[in-house]
């Protein structure tokens, strides 16, 4: 039985691939910040809480990481644990900037003084990339961060790059678009217009307020997404992939499509500059043929598609109490 750790396992893609690495037979350990303060609801929610082990470890501190590593001997670590909101970055800059770097560094450095043949998985995003001359973002595409999250990313992208390069381990980047689920949190904005659109269907809200959804995101779907990152680990080498779907919507039509299927007024849609963002991506797609071919990764859904199971699992949860 293979030994696999998670950080991040409270989150979307943490207790998804936490389900996918069970079903492959693996003995899951979930890193947490804190046994205190952990929001479980996520693995309980997909009915496997109780089959992984939680541990609690600072991933700020390299001798807590190295304790965790010389208990359970892992064969792969899966690297999710992140300040993963860009609105919320500009906000809190140092503190983005700060974990989501750090802990990438910690963490590879632990796995160079353990044991460098633990397997490693770096949660990249597409965010990296920011201000793009040419579409569709390939594995060469050159980063133009546009926030304080992006700029972390980037940070960790390239410290796995060199960690690879330098010391041989066995590190990658699964640089992910955009994915969602029933599990994302309430702050991001497909969850926030499905929720709040079925909200508003029940005569529970009054109005969807938004900030700029004249921008185009490549939008997925997160359970088949976190597949990728498994595969990414069982390939006969350590590479970079982009996952995504392919194409890009805009936010606006996210809404009119999920407006009309719900029969939903138009008028109900507030435009608010106040959530603007002090810069934003305009347009984003990226090329997911090597992750296709080298990954036998297959994803054939269209985001209209991910958008109908979106809203039938959201208002199955509204109707049980969720
Ligand atoms: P979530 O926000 O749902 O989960 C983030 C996880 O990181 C949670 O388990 C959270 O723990 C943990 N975390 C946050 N801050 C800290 C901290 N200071 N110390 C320890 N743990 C912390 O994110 P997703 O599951 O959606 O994303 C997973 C990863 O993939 C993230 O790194 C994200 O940046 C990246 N990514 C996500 C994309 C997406 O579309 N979802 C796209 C590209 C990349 P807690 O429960 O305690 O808050």
């Amino acid at each position: 039985m293979k030994t696999a750790i998670i950080t991040g396992i409270t989150g979307q893609d943490g207790a998804y691939l936490a389900k996918v690495l069970l079903d492959n037979g693996y003995k899951v350990i979930g890193i947490l910040r804190s046994y205190n303060n952990a929001n479980v609801d996520k693995l309980k929610y997909l009915k496997i809480e109780r089959k992984v082990i939680l541990e609690e470890c600072d991933l700020s501190d390299i001798p807590s990481i190295i304790k965790i590593l010389t208990k359970y001997k892992p064969a792969e670590l899966y690297n999710l644990a992140a300040q993963s909101s860009v609105g919320l970055s500009f906000e809190q800059p140092i503190g983005t900037i700060q974990f989501n770097t750090l802990s990438v560094l910690n963490l590879l450095e632990s796995i160079r003084l353990v044991d460098k043949d633990i397997r490693f998985y770096q949660a990249s995003s597409s965010e990296m990339y920011g201000k793009v001359l040419h579409l569709p973002v390939t594995e060469y595409t050159p980063m133009h961060p546009l926030s304080p999250y992006a700029i972390s990313k980037a940070s960790a992208y390239w410290t796995v790059v060199n960690y690879r390069e330098s010391y041989g381990l066995f590190s990658c980047n699964g640089v992910l678009f955009n994915h969602e689920s029933y599990l994302r949190s309430n702050n991001f904005f497909v969850k926030k217009v499905i929720r709040e659109s079925l909200l508003i269907k029940s005569g529970i809200q009054d109005e969807l307020r938004v900030g700029n959804i004249d921008i185009k995101r490549d939008f997925g779907y997160a359970p088949e997404y976190v597949k990728a990152m498994w595969l990414m680990l069982q390939h006969s080498s350590a590479e970079d992939f982009i996952i995504c779907s392919g194409e890009s919507v805009s936010l606006r039509e996210i809404i009119l499509y999920v407006f009309e299927k719900l029969e939903i007024d138009q008028q109900k849609l507030v435009i608010d500059k106040e959530l603007y963002r002090p810069t934003d991506i305009e347009d984003i797609y990226g090329y997911n043929q090597k992750a296709k071919k080298l990954l036998k990764w297959n994803y054939t859904l269209n985001f209209f598609e991910v958008l109908d199971l979106l809203l039938a699992e959201e208002a199955q949860a509204i109707n049980k109490g969720l």
